[in-house]
């Protein structure tokens, strides 16, 4: 591992798990050049190791590793109170596969489909970060006529003010940072909740039901999408 913390502590770390050396070396060298430090991770075991133990800012992960697959863990980090909530970029193979990852929906943060350009990656990656960090550059989330602030803890649509319960107010903000995306209950009782937080599933029906009756007034549309057995979105599209 690298020592250089004391002059670079401005740096995000990036925690790169992949099993291909010859990527490794390309990526490496692109994200250190980009400002970014790097710490690697040759297979799954390894990555959640280095996740838990060094806290990265962000971690780039392989959907393709020997032993334990990408997606599980992401799977087991996004369960861990640790590692839960750094952002996950998984890299897939071109096509199908990316497809099939999205649709298995882990809990990635995006996806980037190889090959890709460095530049492509890096300005993902900053895209997550922007994302992850509120308070850095996205104190102000907004979606159809939902507009979330975060730093002063308010929420308005159309104009009016909104008021939340914390409950409420996390939930919101979790899918106007991922809009569009459907989100099972089992996922967002460990991404809102928390998963040390015993909760029953039917929970979240009732913070949704609440979370719904704050936000919308008699002619207004629902924005939140129920996907029969499957979840809840934040989406334009309704029915
Ligand atoms: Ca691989």
């Amino acid at each position: 591992m690298d020592d250089r913390r004391s002059n670079t502590a401005l740096k995000p770390l990036v925690l790169l798990v992949e099993d291909e050396a010859d990527l490794v070396t390309l990526l490496r060298y692109n994200l250190e050049k980009e400002g970014f430090r790097t710490l690697v991770a040759g297979d799954g075991e390894e990555g959640i190791l280095l996740a838990t133990e060094q806290a990265p800012n962000l971690i780039l992960l392989d959907w393709m590793l020997p032993l334990t697959s990408g997606i599980e863990v992401c799977r087991q980090l996004r369960r861990n109170a640790k590692t839960r909530d750094i952002p996950i970029i998984m890299l897939t193979a071109r096509g199908e596969e990316a497809d099939r990852v999205r649709g298995l929906n882990s809990g990635a943060d995006d996806y980037v489909a190889k090959p890709f350009s460095p530049t492509e990656l890096v300005a993902r990656m900053r895209a997550v970060l922007r994302r992850a960090t509120p308070g850095l550059s996205d104190e102000l989330l907004r979606f159809g006529d939902i507009e979330m602030d975060l730093a002063a803890h308010r929420v308005r649509r159309n104009g009016r003010d909104v008021h939340l319960g914390p409950t409420e107010f996390r939930l919101l903000r979790h899918f106007m940072q991922h809009p569009g995306r459907v989100f099972s209950r089992e996922q967002l009782l460990d991404l809102v909740w928390g998963h040390d937080v015993y909760v029953e599933l039917r929970t979240v029906d009732v913070h949704i039901r609440r979370l719904r009756k704050a936000l919308n007034e008699d002619t207004e549309t629902d924005l939140i999408r129920t996907v029969r057995s499957a979840g809840y979105a934040l989406d334009l599209k309704t029915g």
